[in-house]
C-alpha cells in the first residue's frame, strides 16, 4: 500500500535534475512529491508530511537555506540538501541552520541512494527506540523535545544551538553505544574537514557546561579519551 511508503519530498526547480530523482526515488519505491520552488515547498511539506526532504539550494524565490531555517523550527524532519560544487558558503549555512547532510551535484544515483536509506534507517531507528515516548527522549532527569527541538534539564530550558542540538540528537540516537569522534562529525556536518574534530570537542565542551557538567565529569556525556562521545544509558531505579 502507498500508505506505507517512505515519502519524499524533492525540491529543486532544474526539471532534469527533478525528473531524474523522482524516476529514480520511485523505481526504488518511494514516494516521491515535487515542488520547484521554497514557497511550494513550504506548502507540500505542510499538506504531506513527509519522512524526508532532499533540498537544492539555489532556488528561484528563495534560497533553501530559508527553507531550512523556517522547517527546523518545527520539525525535526531529515534534510538532505544538494548543492553545487562551488557554492561551499551555502552548505555550511544550511547544515548550521539544521540540514543533516549534502550531496555534491553531479552525484550518482548509488551515491544517492545511499544517503536517503542511512537517513530513513536513522530516523526508524530514532521511533523505535524504546527511550522515545512521543516524540521525546528521555533520560534520567533529561528531556530531549524532537518536535520543538528543546532540551530540558528537571523541567528547566537548556538553551542549545541547533548544531549543539543536532549532536545531542545523534547521541540520543546511539544512547549508550560510543560514537566515533569520525561518526559523530559526518552525522552533523557531512564529511570531516581539517577542523572538523576541534570544531566538535568546542560544541561538546559548551554542551556539557551547559548541562552543568564539569571538565572529567561523566553524568550524562561520557568522554571517551581519543575515541569519541558516548551518552550514558538510564539510570536503573
Ligand atoms: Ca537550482
Amino acid at each position: 500500500m502507498a500508505s506505507n511508503k517512505y515519502k519524499i519530498l524533492v525540491v529543486e526547480d532544474d526539471e532534469k535534475i527533478s525528473s531524474f530523482l523522482n524516476a529514480l526515488l520511485e523505481a526504488n519505491d518511494y514516494q516521491v512529491v515535487l515542488a520547484e520552488t521554497c514557497g511550494l515547498a513550504k506548502m507540500m511539506f505542510n499538506s504531506h508530511q513527509p519522512d524526508l526532504v532532499v533540498l537544492d539550494l539555489g532556488l528561484p524565490d528563495e534560497d533553501g537555506t530559508v527553507f531550512v531555517r523556517d522547517i527546523r523550527e518545527h520539525s525535526a524532519v531529515p534534510i538532505i540538501v544538494l548543492s553545487a560544487r562551488n557554492s561551499e558558503e551555502d552548505k555550511v549555512e544550511a547544515l548550521d541552520y539544521g540540514a543533516n547532510d549534502y550531496v555534491t551535484k553531479p552525484f550518482g544515483s548509488a551515491e544517492f541512494l545511499a544517503r536517503v536509506r542511512s537517513m530513513l534507517r536513522n530516523t526508524r531507528h530514532l521511533l523505535s527506540e524504546d527511550f522515545m515516548v512521543r516524540g521525546k527522549f528521555v533520560l534520567d532527569e533529561m528531556v530531549i523535545d524532537f518536535e520543538t527541538r528543546k532540551l530540558y534539564l528537571n523541567d528547566v530550558e537548556i538553551k542549545l544551538t541547533q548544531t549543539e542540538f543536532n549532536i545531542m540528537t545523534v547521541l540520543s540516537e546511539h544512547c549508550g553505544k560510543v560514537l566515533t569522534y569520525a561518526a559523530i562529525v559526518n552525522a552533523i556536518w557531512g564529511y570531516p574537514d581539517a577542523g572538523s574534530i576541534k570544531k566538535l570537542q568546542v560544541n561538546m565542551a559548551n554542551i556539557r557546561k551547559k548541562l552543568g557538567m564539569k571538565p572529567g565529569e561523566d553524568s550524562y556525556i561520557v568522554n571517551e579519551l581519543g575515541v569519541g562521545y558516548r551518552l550514558k544509558e538510564r539510570t536503573e531505579k
